[in-house]
């Protein structure tokens, strides 16, 4: 079979896919690391991993090793029977959290489904049945399902597909008074993202965060931490929520878990982790042996060896863009950055990068970069020399 060309493939991307998607002009023929080629022979440095999901970049070898000796013995078999990497993803997850079990989605939206449900049987089974609601943050994100785009803090998701549900509060991030007044005792759980990726990688502030958890500790309400961008390494910790000393009831991930392969998953603290009982939830596919194979090579790397690299390298990313003058700030934490500049729209920047060879993403006004975290630093170089090109062109 001949070859598409890039131009065959956005023909028949436009004939026969759904346009859900504003693609970049690049079409990806393959990759290794932080380096991808297009399918016309040009090569990129990538600050993108996927949407944070490459995180050991493009077909680590390891992690290629991992999933193809398990596709070739066991691909898949279903909830209804018991597999090996499953059980060793969940136990690694365990450990390192010191939390307590783990429930296997294959995506974002799905792992926050799962705590969403999670929090509402806990709410009306400990404090009857209108405990039910859910307090999210202004300009949140936390997924494309329609639990998840109701939990979604931004009204531009609640469109066209009304009704939406009921029970979801939003609050504005980094402030304390109004969620305490929003407290009561309908509200089951409150769910953040550590740092907001989506609504353009705004940090919440520490006591922020130690403020809430504490509130809902002291109210029984279930603190849900959504790792779905910021987990499994790409701040710098295992979880974002390290980063100040709290403890979730419950954490969400996704993206950098499968490095490529669909999954992610909920894990639940002491108080939650027996609420889900058999019939209450499930999915088919969910902790498929070949993505929990992959998932449990990529957590063996992920040392604190490899996440202090992965801090070092942030800042060293985070000191080179500020060499710019046109970058106003950059936000974000480890290898999750936005990057504000001057006179310049976010998406003009960026896609002037990719033309000059660096991907990069946007996250409303702000340049977001998520880089494998296994970019070395001369790599990093490169990208931002491009970038910064980008910036001032
Ligand atoms: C990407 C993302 C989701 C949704 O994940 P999907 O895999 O796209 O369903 C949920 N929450 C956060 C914080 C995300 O960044």
């Amino acid at each position: 079979m001949k070859n598409l060309t890039k131009s065959d493939i956005q023909e028949m991307d436009k004939e026969y896919i759904v346009g859900t998607y504003n693609r970049f002009d690049l079409a990806i023929d393959h990759g290794k690391g932080a380096r991808c080629v297009s399918v016309d022979g040009k090569e990129y440095i990538d600050f993108t991993s996927g949407i944070g999901v490459n995180c050991l970049g493009y077909c680590d070898e390891g992690w290629v090793d991992a999933v193809t000796n398990q596709i070739g013995k066991l691909q898949h078999c279903s909830n209804l029977f018991y597999s090996e990497p499953q059980v060793r993803t969940a136990s690694m997850l365990v450990e390192r959290t010191g939390m307590n079990k783990v429930f296997f989605s294959n995506s974002g939206a799905e792992a926050n489904e799962a705590a969403i449900k999670t929090a509402r049987k806990y709410g009306t089974q400990n404090k009857g049945e209108n405990c039910n609601k859910i307090i999210t943050l202004v300009n949140s994100f936390h997924g494309r399902t329609m639990a998840t785009i109701t939990a979604t803090g931004q009204d531009k998701y609640h469109r066209y597909f009304t009704p939406f549900l009921d029970g979801f509060i939003y609050c504005p991030a980094n402030d304390i008074e109004t969620l305490e007044s929003l407290i009561s005792d309908q509200v089951c759980a409150v769910m953040l993202e550590m740092v907001q990726g989506e609504g353009g990688v705004l940090n919440l502030d520490g006591e922020f965060v130690q403020a809430v958890a504490k509130l809902c500790a002291d109210n029984d309400v279930l603190f849900i931490a959504d790792e779905v961008q910021t987990g499994i390494g790409r701040t710098g910790k295992l979880f974002a929520y390290e980063h100040f000393d709290v403890k979730p009831d419950i954490v969400s991930f996704a993206k950098g878990i499968g490095g490529g392969l669909p999954i992610g998953g909920a894990i639940f603290g002491e108080k939650t982790c027996n609420v889900l009982q058999p019939g209450d939830h499930g999915t088919t596919y969910g902790g498929n042996p070949v993505a929990t194979a992959g998932a449990v090579y990529i957590l063996e790397r992920m040392d604190e060896e490899f996440l202090e690299a992965v801090r070092n390298k942030g800042d060293y990313l985070r000191n080179a863009l500020l060499q710019c003058n046109k970058v106003k700030s950059v936000s974000g934490m480890g290898l999750m950055l936005g990057v504000e500049v001057e006179d310049k729209e976010a998406s003009d920047v960026v896609n002037e990068a990719l033309s000059r060879g660096l991907m990069a993403l946007t996250a409303k006004d702000k340049i977001r970069l998520l880089p494998p975290l296994t970019i070395t630093k001369e790599e990093i170089d490169e990208g931002v020399a491009i970038l910064i090109e980008a910036i001032e062109a």
